[in-house]
């Protein structure tokens, strides 16, 4: 039986919300304290142990969003991810993760899991194949990413997480790029969902936090080695999430319009030589999409033609900023070749279909028109200089 929510909207403004006993103030309180007394309570209240009354307000908010039993809210989205999967890898185990994987994710695994007696496996493709010649008798965890960087590939969520249930494993998914509002992988089957809230979660490009969602049961196993590492989020951070979290469903549901007008835009653009879109027929992973995201999300890449260099290009924007980050109200840009992809030699990059004119494109809550606009002068401006330097 599937357990019945408020609509979403409603979830974002009001689950979890604090009461102002005291004022009868219209927002959550905020409670700074890091010590509470406890001579007459069961709870023993402290930052740390993830318990104060800001941060178990925002985790059910979050368990809510996710359609989850329980949550627990990091200072990064990379105290979330490394938690997760510590919690249930043991020196011995073995890990089988996707491919392409956020870089901080795949730098912990390549460069600290090794040290702690876990091994490990990335998938040669995205299907449920793939993933399931990786599997060895001592593996544990598989751990997905979809829609995933920078190309926007599909994983089949429900597929994996049968394929977990049929070899016993917990099956583990980074939803930063879909978000709750284009996503809920537990619906498919995943067990444990976990987020960048600095991504959408945030969405102002001003916070940085994690967050991980399950039922009682894997959560309370996160929770006792996170109280032990330490990863918790200050409360006046969690206070300006849960404020965040108010619009998540509006901004995002903006950007996913935004998205896939800028995506048709580059597709009939004659110096762009391909769009990388979920929401676009042609995408290989559109039909999967359509089962398992309810809007295709405001991440797209697309791929400049030859003689366009992406660093110029970037350069001639005026309005979209080209910045490291995403999933802000601003539009955003990178380069792959420059940025999570720059130590990867040329070729190593060809051969994951990363080309040296890709860019990532984080689509915000501007006006369509203005982005379009914005792109097609940078193009031409880009082209002119390319003509003149070629000497035409
Ligand atoms: C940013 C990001 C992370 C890491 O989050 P931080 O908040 O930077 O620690 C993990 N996964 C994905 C997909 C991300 O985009």
């Amino acid at each position: 039986m599937k357990k019945k929510y408020p609509g979403f909207n409603t979830i974002c403004t009001h689950t979890g919300e604090l009461e102002d006993k005291q004022h009868k103030g219209a927002v959550s309180p905020l409670y700074m304290s890091t010590s509470y007394a406890f001579t007459d309570v069961d709870v023993k209240r402290y930052p740390r142990y993830f318990n104060t009354p800001n941060q178990e307000g925002l985790c059910k908010k979050i368990a809510a969003l996710e359609h989850a039993e329980d949550a627990l809210i990091f200072g990064s989205g990379m105290a979330a991810v490394s938690t997760a999967l510590l919690a249930f890898l043991s020196a011995g185990d073995h890990v089988v993760l996707q491919q392409t994987l956020y870089g901080g994710t795949h730098n912990l695994v390549t460069e600290e899991f090794a040290k702690y007696g876990i091994s490990h496996s990335f998938t040669e493709g995205w299907q449920p194949q793939d993933f399931e010649a990786k599997i060895r008798p001592n593996t544990k965890v598989i751990y997905i990413e979809t829609p995933s960087n920078p190309l926007l590939t599909l994983t089949d969520m429900e597929a994996v997480a049968q394929l977990a249930k049929r070899h016993g494993l917990v099956s583990i998914i980074d939803n930063t790029f879909a978000s709750p509002v284009n996503q809920n992988p537990l619906d498919f089957g995943i067990d444990i969902v976990l987020h960048s809230a600095t991504k959408y979660m945030g969405g102002h490009s001003d916070i940085c936090a994690g967050a991980v969602a399950s039922t009682k049961a894997h959560m309370e196993r996160i929770f006792h080695l996170a109280k032990n590492l330490g990863g918790s989020l200050s409360d006046y951070t969690v206070w300006l999430l849960e404020r965040s979290i108010k619009t998540m469903g509006l901004r995002v549901k903006a950007q996913n319009g935004n998205a896939m007008t800028l995506a048709h835009h580059l597709k009939a653009h004659e110096d762009v030589n391909a769009v990388y879109y979920p929401g676009l027929e042609d995408h290989p992973g559109h039909v999967l999409a359509k089962r398992q995201m309810k809007g295709f999300g405001g991440m797209l890449s697309f791929e400049l033609k030859p003689y366009l260099d992406s660093a110029k290009f970037q350069k001639n924007l005026q309005l979209i900023k080209s910045s490291m980050s995403l999933a802000g109200v601003e539009s955003t840009v990178l380069s792959p070749k420059d940025t999570s992809h720059g130590l990867l030699s040329p070729e190593a990059r060809a051969e994951q279909g990363i080309t040296d004119g890709l860019i990532r494109f984080s689509v915000g809550i501007e006006e369509a028109e203005d982005l379009m606009a914005d792109i097609d002068q940078a193009i031409k401006e880009t082209k002119l200089s390319a003509s003149y330097a070629g000497g035409q």
